[in-house]
């Protein structure tokens, strides 16, 4: 078996690996690069291979970098099956809507500044009609993606439905067994099961994201969250969370019902401001099978989501109501970064009174509104005003979705552990300083370990 490093190879998006096995191409991920305009959508034109070629595609889990040029595939022809978990397939129906909308407006956008017409990578339409190749799995169980090429998904513990892939091989009467990590999340985050290292394994493909840093531990955060409920709600002030729409905002809804349950808050009406969180919220609600059954409020509570203080509007009016709303008050919005999204009404509204806090969960990334906010500038241009910000700014950094340096190396360990005849560990997904890092670490340990560039091939 011959393997590929396309995208995700030396940088963290775009991830897509290619597997050749007897005459076939199996591509590992379709993703989406993401970064500078110009650059980001050069890459995301060229395609891996021709798509006459491609003969399957297995998909890890329904991130954006992970799933998100799937439709631009089946745009240019792409008919074969992509297998993904199920929970993966029903995320991807949202998220790949989204993109698709995304592009379209982009595409747009572009095109009223260059004056002239600029094609989206896709629409809508390529989004669902990427929907009826995808084919949802369930954990645990092998499928056949081309002759002499078995797989089967275990748990990444990363986001819903995300996934570790097996892959077997079997040429010449011998099978090898490729294990492809997709993104590793974290032991103890909220909802999902932990993550599942395979074992038995022949060779590895591993993501490196923080291969260069250790976060602070999972248990922290639901407290600090809880923390500042209280001190704002003392002050009858309002927390607004920009966060990203999807898995973000549930865990946030699943700490805020946990907090409650336990007392820890007082009991403050709770609004999750985003259509596409309540879609994804409905997503989630409709795959217990993949929650964590060890969690107390997993056993104790039939609906995690939906409580008594919490509402999610969908209408814009409804979300403007917010505004003239009294009293403490809990509100998330998309996005993520505070960039775009309904959180941007919120922060205009309520960055300068002192009794609000805004709380930032995820990365912000430079030259983003989120950033300005957690760098704490007198003033936030929002919408063209300048903003003064003086409510509180506080930043909660215990809920990252991705494995650090010690947990990375703790999950290659338990593969090692079981696969007497390991080969080659291929890092992935990581920026250059993550993955040189993590590759001096683990060599120390005794791995062969490789940074593959695009293009670069290796060989089972
Ligand atoms: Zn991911
Ligand atoms: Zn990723």
């Amino acid at each position: 078996m011959e393997i590929e490093f396309f995208g995700a190879a030396r940088e963290v998006t775009g991830s897509c690996h290619l597997l050749r096995v007897g005459g076939r191409t199996v591509l590992l991920d379709c993703g989406l690069f993401q970064g500078h305009r110009k650059e980001a959508q050069e890459k995301n034109l060229r395609l891996p291979c021709p798509v006459s070629e491609i003969d399957a595609v297995v998909l890890s889990h329904a991130h954006i970098d992970h799933a998100g040029r799937l439709p631009f595939l089946v745009n240019q022809g792409y008919s074969n099956t992509i297998w993904a978990t199920s929970a993966t397939r029903d995320l991807s129906a949202i998220m790949l809507a989204d993109s698709a909308q995304i592009q379209e407006r982009d595409a747009e956008f572009l095109a009223r500044r260059q004056r002239e017409y600029v094609e989206p990578l896709y629409g809508t339409r390529d989004a669902t009609r990427t929907l009826e190749l995808m084919i949802g799995m369930p954990y645990h169980k092998e499928f056949e993606v081309v002759p002499g090429v078995r797989a089967q998904f275990v748990d990444a513990g990363h986001i819903l439905g995300s996934a570790s892939v097996i892959v077997d091989v079997t040429e010449q009467g011998a099978t090898k067994r490729l294990v492809f990590s997709g993104d590793i999340g974290r032991a103890g985050l909220a909802i999902i099961r932990d993550p599942e290292p395979p074992r038995a394994a022949t060779a590895v493909i591993m993501e490196s994201t923080y291969g260069n840093r250790d976060h602070v531990p999972v248990d922290g955060a639901r407290a600090q969250l809880g923390a500042v409920v209280r001190d704002t709600a003392a002050r009858g002030g309002r927390v607004l969370i920009p966060a990203f729409a999807v898995g973000r905002v549930q865990e946030l809804v699943y700490d805020l019902h946990t907090l409650l349950h336990e007392g820890a808050v007082p009991e403050v009406p709770v609004y999750i401001d985003s259509p596409l969180a309540v879609d994804a919220t409905s997503v989630f609600e409709m795959h217990p099978e993949v929650f964590d059954r060890g969690e107390a409020l997993v056993q104790r509570v039939p609906d995690l989501f939906r409580f008594e203080l919490v509402r999610y509007t969908r209408d814009v009016e409804e979300s403007k109501a917010l505004n003239r709303a009294q009293g403490p008050m809990v509100i998330i919005a998309a996005s993520g970064m505070a960039e775009s999204g309904r959180i941007l009404h919120h922060l205009a509204n309520g960055a300068s009174d002192p009794r609000n806090t805004i709380l930032t969960v995820g990365f912000q990334a430079e030259h983003t509104l989120g950033r300005r906010i957690v760098e704490r500038r007198p003033t936030l241009k929002i919408f063209g005003d300048e903003v003064p910000l003086r409510a509180q700014v506080e930043v909660l950094n215990g809920y990252s979705a991705h494995a650090d340096r010690t947990e990375l190396a703790a999950w290659l360990d338990t593969v090692r552990a079981s696969s007497p005849s390991l080969g080659p560990v291929w890092l992935v997904h990581g920026e250059p300083e993550a993955q040189d890092a993590l590759a001096t670490t683990l060599r120390a340990k005794g791995y062969q370990v490789e940074c593959p560039a695009p293009g670069d091939r290796g060989e089972v």
